[in-house]
């Protein structure tokens, strides 16, 4: 061990490994445009070079960076390009990559204050500046965990304290069995990890009472049942495959007299709420008692970064306290209080970083940009004779030529094209094309290049036709 520790000693020394890095890493970025959107099959079946015993030895540290990126990085989508639109993956923001690099070498843990004072003053600034930009009320607080799965599953844990405890029944010391009803009440267009969330929290999904949605997938207050104090409702601003908004006023207010909990899955949408000309779509949003975003989605920080936000701060803090002889806690923010982790990175850094580089206006016309991307891209589409199945209003389109065949086949060939990258979805049963814009990278350039790759294709199956 000593001679390895004698090597690590002289790596922080020379750096020279760091400068290495940082020219692999520029030479990625350099090149993440021109590469294809997703990794050819040959970069894929390279990654077999992984497929190794745990090597016996140790290796030179230039050799594992080269390794990596010799066979790592072509394998990588190329997600922080401008023509990635898969699933909602948002790119990076310059300033919020640099400042990872920066953060990642003070290596910190958030738990708590003692064991960071300054991802402790972040997270506290951070928490004010994101309930002044979504403009929520203002005693809300918020937990930095990896992403709105986790979120979610946050202020479920929060509502289930909250209602048991009115009850008069604590759920941390006696558990669910025996407890009073709680019920669940969800869109029938929910998101997977919502679900999931319901599952790991012990509700089982028979449990869930449905709210119909319309054509766009939005809730509908007119099938919504009779709430009363014993009731979640979980609702989405931002449908995962139309962006579509549920009806927040309606059922809000409905739920606020019947002293119901709202959760509002707003993984990327509850973003608009930044944007003036987009804010509309979440009226009423403010009356929820809990609501979850990611901030690697529609603001661009580098994976993972989710919030959960909570206006109930004494039932977010009783659902996920621990407790414990050697835990500090202190008169200053504890991050651990808000989260279910107690180790966790400092990732607040990369989110305080890009809002304090955007400021107000900046995020706002991030926002308001994907939109208009997204509106433009839909067009273009529409003039080739796409069908455009949604309303696109924000980020999300789904499309389709003639049937469910022809569709597949067009996705097929954009997906083996290398210009761009989108996945599929069944919306009302029909197979259909799913575009998520939710880089600031893409540009009317790039959606030029895709319309290319589509107006080809389609000429080609109309040759083949004939
Ligand atoms: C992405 C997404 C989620 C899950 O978020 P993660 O950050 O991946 O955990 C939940 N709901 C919606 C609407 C989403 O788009």
């Amino acid at each position: 061990m000593r001679s390895l520790k004698e090597q690590m000693k002289k790596e922080l020394e020379q750096k020279d490994i760091f400068e290495l890095a940082k020219e692999l890493a520029y030479s990625y970025l350099d090149s993440v445009n021109d590469k294809d959107a997703y990794p050819d099959k040959k970069s894929i079946e390279n990654l077999k070079i992984f497929d190794e015993e745990l090597p016996k030895n140790s290796n030179s540290s230039q050799k594992v960076l080269k390794l990596l990126h010799n066979y790592g990085s072509p394998a990588t989508t190329a997600q922080i390009g401008g023509r990635y639109f898969g699933f909602v993956n948002g790119g990076v923001l310059p300033i919020s990559l640099a400042v990872r690099w920066l953060s990642d070498t003070w290596d910190q843990n958030g738990a708590l204050f003692v064991m960071s004072p300054v991802v402790s003053k972040l997270e506290e600034v951070v928490q004010g500046w994101m309930v002044d930009l979504l403009d929520l009320p203002k005693e809300s607080v918020v937990g930095f965990v990896s992403g709105t799965s986790q979120a979610t599953f946050c202020a479920i844990a929060a509502a289930r304290y909250r209602i048991l405890k009115s009850l008069g029944w604590d759920v941390n010391r006696q558990g669910l069995y025996g407890a009073p009803k709680v019920r669940i009440i969800v869109s029938k267009h929910i998101h997977a990890s919502a679900l999931k969330a319901i599952s790991l929290l012990g509700f089982g999904k028979d449990s869930i009472e449905w709210i119909e949605v319309d054509t766009e997938g939005r809730a509908l207050y007119s099938s919504l049942p009779n709430l009363d104090e014993r009731s979640i409702v979980i609702l989405q601003a931002g449908n995962v495959n139309s962006g579509s908004f549920d009806e927040f006023y309606s059922i809000c207010k409905a739920a606020n007299k019947a002293k119901a909990w709202v959760h509002i899955d707003g993984a990327f949408g509850l973003w608009v709420r930044a944007s003036k000309k987009l804010k509309h779509l979440t009226k009423g949003i403010e009356l929820a008692s809990s609501w979850s975003l990611d901030a690697h989605k529609s603001l661009n920080t580098p994976y993972d970064n989710g919030m959960i936000i909570c206006k109930d701060k004494e039932a977010l803090v009783g659902a996920l306290q621990a407790s414990g002889e050697y835990i500090l806690y202190s008169d200053n923010r504890d991050g651990m209080l808000y989260t279910p982790q107690m180790s966790r990175r400092a990732r607040v850094v990369e989110l305080w970083a890009a809002l304090k580089y955007l400021g107000k206006d900046g995020v706002d016309e991030l926002i308001y940009d994907l939109h208009l991307k997204a509106r433009y891209f839909a067009n273009e589409l529409q003039k080739l004779g796409f069908d455009v199945l949604n309303e696109v209003v924000f980020n999300q389109i789904l499309i389709r030529y003639k049937d469910d065949i022809i569709t597949k086949d067009i996705l097929e060939f954009i997906q083996k094209s290398g210009v761009c990258w989108m996945g599929s979805t069944k919306w009302f049963g029909k197979f259909a094309i799913r575009i998520s814009i939710s880089s600031w990278a893409t540009s009317k350039d790039d959606i030029d290049k895709c319309i290319a790759s589509f107006k080809k294709v389609i000429e080609v199956l109309e040759d083949e036709n004939i």
